[in-house]
Formats: C-alpha cells, structure tokens, sequence
C-alpha cells in the first residue's frame, strides 16, 4: 500500500486527517456533572468489562495505521486514562510509531503526582490537566464530589518536576456554576510557564442536561479577562490548535479560548477518535461509531486502506449545523465513552 498516496486522504470536506484520540478506558474517578453525572453513572456496570478494552498491542497497531493515513499528532484519553494501569506500556508503544510528532494526554489530574515521572520515562511529550476551579468548594461540586484541588494542583507540580515544562490547563465554563473562578485561574497561572484554555460548555453526550442559557460565550470571556489583564492576540500555533490563542500585553504568559458553541471550527477539524472497545468516530458528536474489531483482523495495509478509506467518506459538521439549527442530532454518544 502507498502510504505517501494514503497520507493525503481528505475527507468529503477537503480536511485531511492530522489529529488521533485514544480513549484507554472509560471509567472514572470524578462524576462531572457536565460529563458523567453521579445520578445517572453511579455504579460499575455502566462501564465496559474489562476484556472489551483495546489491549496495548492493538492500539498500537491501529495507531500506526492512522499515522499510514496522515495522523501526527496522538492523545490520550478517556474516562480518566490514569486509572488504566497498562497506561506507561500504551505510551511507549506510541512514542516509537515513526511520523508522529506530538504524543500528549489529557487527565483530571487527581492521580498525576504518583505517575508523572514513569508516564515522562515511557516517552509522554505532553500533558493537559483539566481544572475548572481553584476555589476547594467549587472544585469539589464541578467533580460531582469526588476531586480535591490539593491533589490536582500536586499533580501539576509533579508534573513540572518529572519534565513537562509547560502544561495545559483545560477550564469548561458553566454560567452560574463556576463562572466566578475564571478570574482566579487567570491569576493563579498568570506568570508561568502553563497555558489556561477556557472551554464553552457544549451539548456533548444527552446526559448533562446542557442548554444554550449555560454556555459562557468566549467573547464574554475574554472582555472579563481583558478588563483586569490587557490581552492581545496572538498568531495561531503551527500543529492547528482549535484554541483562539491570546498573550498577557504585560509578558505574564499566554491564554486560550476554545469556543466549540459560539466558534464553531468544523471547516478545519482533521481529528478521530477511538473508543476503548474500539469504536471509530469522527465527530464528537456522532450517535454511532465503527467497530474497528474486524478491520484489527486485516493485514497492516489493508487495515490503512480501510481508515482512509471510512475517512474519504466523512462530512461530519455538527457544531455549525447546531449554529445554524437549534438542534443537530438528538441522540449522542457520551463524550467519556468516546474519548473526550
Ligand atoms: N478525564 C479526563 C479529563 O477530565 O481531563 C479526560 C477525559 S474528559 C472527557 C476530556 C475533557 O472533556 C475534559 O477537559 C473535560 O472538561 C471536557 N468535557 C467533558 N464534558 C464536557 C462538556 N460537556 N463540554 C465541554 N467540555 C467537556
Ligand atoms: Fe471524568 Fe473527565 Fe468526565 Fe470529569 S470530564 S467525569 S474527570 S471523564
Ligand atoms: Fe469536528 Fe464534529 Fe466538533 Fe465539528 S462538531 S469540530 S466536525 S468534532
């Protein structure tokens, strides 16, 4: 197979596929009300039996197809992707996969400072903890009880300490929950190297009871920041980022938005996600994935042929038709299920 001809498949809308997300597991030790609400995932068997899980070897088998098919860039995820205990083993798996250029992960946090230093050894370039309070008490409600601060802001400096000098800081914003904190996070990351990026509150999944009257606009946002620290904008980074990046006029560092409702970015989106069964979506909010099971049983180039393939096919665009629509699709796939 040809992988220079695979390498430049473009989906229905001419966007080439650049960007992989590996959800390792789809558990959870957080019950986000916005994500995984306590009330309704409560108990075990809400969640994949074990045997499901892709093992390390077929995530990375098919991790080196998509690289075949054009993808640089690898993160992972979940559920909460440090409960996975053959996590290290899934990153040094990946780190050698030749033509990938960024291997990242995104994490609550709540258990980074016991594993920073062996997720660095196994070849992780990147971390995004995810932080939508500084304040103990609101942290607790926006982790439906379960997280505490102390111990995500421990896993940050761990973090720091094991070689990751720079971290993303990922904030969903909901109005009247825990809008209030977005200043603080400002202030409490401002001079340092890591990079706060505040996130829209989106109608991911059908189990948070999301609407429009919650979203905390972007631009809204930004005029609250701007009014305490001048902001100016800054050029969008290379690896096409979908934050809106900004820098502090004072020198104090760099901000992101990330305005999935108000902005939507489909006409650039090169990203597909994979279940922890093994589901292909190639949208976030896709009602339904493809079992990649049987493609696992195909030979390594018909395996690429078969993702370039389903990728020639897409024409996924729901955050601009829910712009231009109330409603795209009602029924979704859970975002932890998905990978997030
Ligand atoms: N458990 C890990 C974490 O929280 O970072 C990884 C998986 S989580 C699903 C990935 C990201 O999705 C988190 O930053 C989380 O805040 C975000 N997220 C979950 N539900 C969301 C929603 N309804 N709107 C916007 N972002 C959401
Ligand atoms: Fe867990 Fe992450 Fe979802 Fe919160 S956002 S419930 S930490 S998967
Ligand atoms: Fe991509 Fe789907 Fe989100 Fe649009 S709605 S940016 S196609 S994941």
């Amino acid at each position: 197979m040809n992988t220079a001809r695979l390498a430049e498949t473009r989906d229905r809308r001419g966007r080439p596929l650049h960007d992989l997300r590996i959800s390792v597991i789809d558990r959870c030790n957080f019950r986000c009300p916005y994500c995984m609400p306590a009330e309704k995932f409560g108990g075990a068997g809400a969640f994949l039996p074990r045997r499901e899980w892709l093992k390390p070897a077929d995530i990375e088998r098919l991790a080196r197809a998509f690289s075949g098919v054009g993808v640089r860039k690898l993160r992972l995820t979940g559920g909460e992707p440090l409960l996975r205990a053959e996590l290290p083993e899934i990153i040094e798996r990946l780190a050698r996969i030749e033509g990938i250029e960024d291997l990242a992960l995104t994490t609550n946090g709540a258990l980074l400072a016991a594993q920073a230093s062996a997720l660095r050894r196994a070849g992780l370039r990147r971390i995004t903890v995810s932080l939508d309070a500084i304040d103990p008490a609101v942290f607790a409600r926006m982790s439906g009880g379960y997280g505490d601060v102390d111990s995500v802001l421990a896993g940050i400096e761990a973090a720091v300490a094991a070689g990751f000098h720079s971290i993303k800081i990922n904030t969903v914003v909901q109005r009247g929950v825990n809008e209030d904190q977005v200043l603080p996070l400002v202030r409490h990351f401002r001079n340092t190297p890591h990079v706060i990026r505040f996130i829209e509150y989106m109608d991911v999944g059908n189990c948070n009871g999301w609407s429009r009257e919650q979203v905390v606009a972007v631009a809204e946002l930004r005029t609250r920041i701007d009014a305490e620290f001048a902001l100016e904008p800054l050029a969008p980074s290379i690896g096409g980022e979908v934050a809106t990046r900004f820098g502090f006029r004072d020198g104090a560092g760099e901000i992101g938005f990330i305005g999935s409702v108000s902005l939507p970015f489909c006409g650039d989106c090169n990203r597909a996600r994979i279940s922890a069964e093994g589901k292909l979506f190639t949208c976030l909010f896709a009602s339904q994935g493809r079992d990649l099971r049987d493609w696992l049983q195909q030979d390594d180039a018909a395996l690429a042929a078969s993702v370039a393939g389903h990728w020639l096919l897409r024409a996924d665009r729901y955050s601009e038709l829910r712009a231009e629509r109330e409603s795209a699709s009602p029924q979704r796939v859970e975002m932890f299920r998905m990978g997030g």
